[in-house]
């Protein structure tokens, strides 16, 4: 018999055990395969590890010797949970992010199924989750994919728009060549793209072949999956972070033994075991949510295209506001199609979108933080018996100075974003490249003393609301609309987003204020009126992004006006009037907000002409946090110099815009690379080496997308 040994990911979280150990796989051991938990001695101690590849040796070959030092396996305790395209898979994302091997094992394996082992007393003891009682139901026999595409076809009801049949054209081109091209769905909100889907997946399913949905977990509400379910019926698994454990795991062992073949689910359902897998969707995908902000932290949209070209599936990228990464990869690579849909499918136009200069209604002598036009539009909307959306733009946390009266925000000369406040020594630190002026007293552009420190919250604003509403329905005699809040706080129980949305959408007058997670998936026909109540808090952001996810907001939440037979209007509450993400997502003009984009980018060197990695490290003590930070930017250095080329570069350590969390401090180095480099070349080296030191802990986020 030949010698086998296998290649092991053990499941222990230290840096130092982060690589794979090679077992002896004893002749009478059975069920040994890649992907499969095992039971193993390491040291004084055992441990699960998890196969990753399996290698027969031939005896003649090999002396006996060199075998004799290594261990045995001593138990199977899984049936596989990955092969070697899912092995392959780990190896990239544990390279590509410079994460534990460990945790990217685990993106693979069912939630709160892996084994584990625990030390009781001086023993370690093997813990196999407990078996889940068989439910006494027959599943029924899943019919075949053929069978479901073809009922799928039968409920097709509308004919498709130009963009639409162009778009399924592509896609379908892609799934039948199987070559890991990408197709991004450039369409406008309403424009029909998960129609587009939809028959997209319908193709793959007559070929015999699984599909995955990604939405962002906000959007992903039951009226989300139901427009999957009518289509597909009972094929369709749901995946997400809200489902218990073991109902993640009956999904997920219903997709592995080929019972559903379509997925929908969040970021990380992109990972469960779909057997021949043609098709990958990512829906909206400009959303910071396809970024894991916890180790490993991957990014869903380029992991599926890797898995694209690895295993030949089609890769559908479906946006109204694509990311500028997406749009500029379509541009330099043939195998990145990109398909337009400039017009809703209903025919109805996109909404008037007004900009409303709020500076100037400070000028005009008026304290409200709703402007005289959006109060009006509101009124009328109300009394009307129709439904307002009020947007509160409420990311980023970090403080900025603003001056009241011209809208101007100190900012970095070299680093080209804005200062962060500090109210202890009334500091403005750059957290890019460390610099510190002290805060001024009046605007250093037109001398005003209204210098403000920015920031209101939800219900500061709900109250206003209230007041505004009340006193104009008292001297109207109108009846008072429904007032819906909703924000982290409101809807943190697991049904609380339906119940807020049911609650607006019920007939009558309603405004619905909430932050974010009220600018996707909404779909109520009865909203006349957006308002956005702060639309340039993110352009202050310290971050790179901070334009392009303003034009993007701007974009989205205008979409959720004049969805049905109604106008809509759209206004835009702002400070900075003339800011070129803000006027040209007023005008739909995606080419005017790129032509003043994309030079600057290109200038101070961000992505998607560099690539960054962002190293992260944080602890209790800030000296020990600064020296640690110092001395990895050192080795940074070393390394950028012994063996990078030219257009590497090291911004050096600086604390973190949010520079201490739940009493953490924070700092960051901030490496700059070539597009297209691989960046882990130089910051795997420079974590791997580093010794381990329990008081500070050290994370590196490769294209990162926030850098707070
Ligand atoms: P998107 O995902 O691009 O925002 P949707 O897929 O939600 O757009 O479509 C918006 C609305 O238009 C939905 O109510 C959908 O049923 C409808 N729709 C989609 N395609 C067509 C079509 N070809 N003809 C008529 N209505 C359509
Ligand atoms: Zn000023
Ligand atoms: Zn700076």
């Amino acid at each position: 018999m030949p010698m086998r040994t296998a290649s092991v990911v053990l499941d222990i979280q230290t840096q130092s055990l982060d690589s794979l150990y090679t077992y002896v796989v004893p002749d009478e051991l059975t069920g040994v395969q890649v992907g499969c938990a095992v039971l193993v001695e390491f040291g004084a101690r055992r441990a699960i590890g998890y196969i990753m590849e399996v290698i027969e040796h031939d005896e003649a070959d090999v002396a006996p010797e060199s075998f004799a030092k290594l261990k045995p396996l001593l138990q199977v305790l899984s049936a596989s949970y990955f092969d070697e395209d899912g092995a392959a898979l780990i190896q990239f994302i544990a390279h590509e992010y410079v994460a534990p091997l460990s945790s990217c094992v685990h993106l693979l394996t069912p939630v709160g199924r892996a084994p584990k082992v625990v030390k009781r007393g001086d023993v370690w003891e093997l813990q196999k989750p407990a078996r889940r009682r068989k439910k006494h139901v027959a599943e029924p026999e899943p019919p075949l994919d053929e069978d479901i595409a073809e009922a799928a076809e039968a409920r097709e009801a509308f004919d498709l728009t130009d963009g639409q049949a162009k778009a399924i054209e592509v896609i379908q081109g892609c799934i039948d060549r199987c070559a890991g091209e990408v197709a991004v769905i450039d369409g406008v909100t309403g424009s029909g793209k998960t129609e587009v889907y939809l028959r997209a997946i319908r193709h793959a399913l007559e070929l015999g072949r699984g599909a995955i949905v990604l939405v962002p977990e906000i959007a992903l509400t039951p009226q989300t999956v139901s427009r999957f379910e009518d289509r597909f019926g009972d094929t369709v698994a749901v995946m997400h972070s809200r489902m218990t454990g073991a109902e993640r795991y009956d999904q997920w062992e219903a997709v592995r033994i080929g019972r559903k073949r379509v997925v929908v689910g969040a970021r990380s359902a992109l990972f469960c075991p779909m057997p021949s897998l043609g098709l990958v969707v990512i829906d909206e995908e400009h959303e910071s949510t396809y970024k894991q902000e916890s180790a490993p932290r991957y990014h869903a949209r380029d992991v599926a295209a890797w898995m694209a070209q690895r295993t030949g599936a089609a890769l559908v990228l479906g946006s109204a506001t694509p990311s500028i990464e997406t749009l500029c990869r379509t541009k330099v690579d043939d195998s990145w199609h990109r398909v337009s849909l400039p017009a809703r499918a209903n025919g109805k136009p996109m909404p008037d979108v007004r900009i409303l200069d709020m500076a100037r209604e400070f000028g005009h002598g008026s304290r409200s933080m709703f402007a005289k036009e959006l109060q009006n539009q509101l009124f009328a909307a109300t009394d009307a018996g129709h439904k307002a959306v009020l947007l509160l733009n409420q990311r980023g946390f970090a403080n900025f100075l603003l001056c009241r009266e011209c809208g101007y925000v100190p900012e970095c000369d070299t680093c080209s974003v804005s200062l962060t406040y500090h109210e202890v020594g009334r500091k403005l630190v750059c957290h890019h490249c460390g610099k510190e002026t002290t805060a001024p007293v009046t605007c250093p552009v037109c001398g005003s003393p209204y210098l403000k420190k920015f920031g209101a919250g939800t219900q500061r604003v709900e109250m206003e609301l209230r007041r505004l509403l009340r006193e104009h329905c008292e001297a109207s005699g109108a009846t008072m609309p429904r007032i819906v809040r909703m924000d982290s706080d409101t809807t943190s129980t697991r049904d609380a987003h339906e119940k807020l949305l049911a609650e607006f959408g019920a007939p009558g007058a309603a405004v619905l204020l909430g932050t974010q997670m009220i600018a996707k998936g909404l779909d109520f026909d009865e909203v006349v009126l957006v308002g956005v109540i702060n639309a340039d808090t993110q352009l202050r952001l310290p971050d790179f992004r901070s334009a392009e996810r303003t034009f993007d907001l701007v974009e989205q939440v205008a979409g959720r006006a004049g969805r049905g037979k109604l106008d809509g209007l759209v206004l835009v509450q702002t400070y900075m009037h003339d800011a070129t993400a803000i006027r040209a997502a007023a005008a739909y003009d995606r080419g005017r907000f790129l032509r003043d984009e994309l030079p600057k980018r290109k200038m101070l060197g961000y992505p998607p002409y560099a690539r960054l990695a962002n190293i992260l490290v944080w602890g209790a003590d800030e000296a020990e946090v600064r020296t640690e930070a110092m001395k990895l930017s050192e080795r940074v250095n070393e390394t950028i110099v012994d063996i990078m080329g030219p257009g590497w570069q090291n911004l050096g350590a600086a604390p973190c815009a949010i520079d201490k969390l739940r009493g953490q401090h924070r700092w960051h180095i901030l490496i700059k690379a070539p597009a297209g480099s691989d960046i882990s070349k130089l910051a795997e080296p420079v974590i791997r080496k580093r010794k381990a030191n329990k008081k500070v802990n050290v994370a590196v986020d490769v294209d990162p997308y926030s850098l707070l």
